[in-house]
């Protein structure tokens, strides 16, 4: 494999184009590194282009009834990161420069029956333990903000910091402002081998090798396959999974409503349209790519409809199904792969549009070997996965 003459050493390579590479990008830049971007395909087509752009903060309500109390601990110190992020989104469109259509009107989780309204209270106790602002609310209270619910709703609760973005617009305001420090951005441009050496890496491409001290995998649902090019085992997946859009209306509902029955996220975004979704589970068409599955449409909009009676008068415009980038224990792996100084991870499992601002500061300056720009206690999200030898 021959070295391009136009591709120079980088103290830093990113792999992968979507929100979290992109980020990490730009933050290193600002900083003063000198960055070089590899995206196999086109930047924001994955993950981070195909989300619902909902910004969470809470524990979701799924994995913490049906998972038990043991993981809600373990995942309890996410709220704080997710918290954190959510306060970079507050001003990422002064610091981009571009509308991101970020809106914080908060979430509302909804309950129909006592037995949810109990999970919900459980489930709020957690949440306050991780300082995150989370209201319970009873039948009126529920009525008196959020008046397009339907009437058998008894109560849910509210946590005024959570809110919606545009994900079609965050990462390529990134990777612009990236681009404008100096970062090097380079499409079509699949990582087939990373190879240590000396200093650095190898990282090899069809289109040639470059070099760089340190490497950045924030390959999303790949970064399993990414790591393994080093010989690392990484347990991370990527499941398909669908949503669905309306056609535009003006608005009615401010927030982002979630159920405590079955799955459900459901906003308007800045357009007036009611994106509508919840982790449903997309299918694979046999060439290995998402496709809906008609079946969860069917029963996601039946939720959306049992929660939001007035979107009986609305059609469904588009539905898509991408991959998102998942873990079993809802864990982020973060850090700098032991046995292999260097080789950084910035993955976050299945909120990582929330989490994608926070995620790229901690870890452009943990490559940098500084201390993390919060007051977060790192150690719940640092890899400690076990690197596998060649
Ligand atoms: C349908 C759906 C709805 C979602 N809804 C929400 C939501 O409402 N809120 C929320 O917080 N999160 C949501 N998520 C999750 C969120 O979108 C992801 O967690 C996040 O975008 C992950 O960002 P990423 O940059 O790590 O991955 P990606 O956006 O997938 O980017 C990874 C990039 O790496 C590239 N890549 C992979 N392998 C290589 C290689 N070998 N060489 C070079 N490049 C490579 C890929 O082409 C891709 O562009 C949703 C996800 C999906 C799919």
């Amino acid at each position: 494999m021959t070295q391009s003459p136009s591709f120079r050493m980088s103290d830093v390579i990113v792999i992968g184009g979507g929100l979290a590479g992109c980020a990490t990008a730009y933050y290193l830049a600002r900083d003063g590194v000198s960055v070089t971007v590899l995206e196999r395909g086109e930047l924001n087509t994955q993950a981070s282009g195909s989300n619902a752009g909902s910004l969470h903060a809470q524990i979701p309500h799924d994995p913490f009834v049906n998972k038990g109390a043991a993981w809600a601990a373990q995942f309890a110190p996410t709220v704080g990161l997710l918290r954190r992020s959510i306060e970079e989104w507050r001003g990422l469109d002064a610091l981009l420069g571009e509308p991101l259509e970020v809106a914080l009107k908060g979430g509302l989780l909804v309950a129909t029956t006592q037995r949810q309204m109990a999970e919900i209270a459980a489930k709020a106790e957690v949440e306050r333990g991780q300082g995150l602002d989370v209201r319970l609310l009873d039948r009126a209270g529920v009525r008196a903000i959020a008046p397009y619910l339907a009437d058998n709703v008894i109560g849910g609760a509210f946590c005024p910091d959570e809110g919606k973005a545009n994900p079609l617009a965050a990462t390529l305001a990134y990777a612009r402002a990236a681009r404008a420090l100096g970062v090097r951005i380079e499409r079509d441009m699949p990582v087939t081998g990373l190879v240590r050496e000396r200093d650095g890496f190898a990282v090899q491409t069809p289109r040639g090798g470059l070099r760089a001290r340190r490497v950045i995998n924030a390959a999303g649902a790949n970064a399993g396959n990414v790591a393994a090019l080093l010989g690392v085992k990484l347990e991370v997946q990527g499941f398909a999974i669908q949503v669905a859009v309306t056609e535009r209306v003006d608005p009615f509902i401010a927030h982002l409503v979630y159920s405590a029955g079955e799955k459900l996220t459901l906003k308007q975004n800045g357009a007036g349209s009611v994106l509508i979704g919840g982790g449903w589970p997309a299918r694979w068409h046999p060439r290995g790519h998402a496709v809906t599955d008609p079946d969860s449409l069917a029963r996601n909009m039946a939720v959306a409809l049992a929660a939001v009676p007035a979107l009986a008068s609305l059609r469904v415009v588009r539905t898509w199904a991408a991959v998102v980038n998942g873990t079993d224990d809802w864990k982020p792996v973060v850090g700098e792969v032991p046995g292999i100084p260097g080789f950084y991870i910035n993955f976050f499992p299945w909120m990582g549009f929330t989490a994608g601002p926070a995620m790229a500061r901690i870890v452009a300056s943990l490559v940098q070997g500084v201390a993390a720009p919060f007051d977060i206690d790192l150690a719940p999200f640092l890899i400690g996965g076990t690197p596998v030898p060649h």
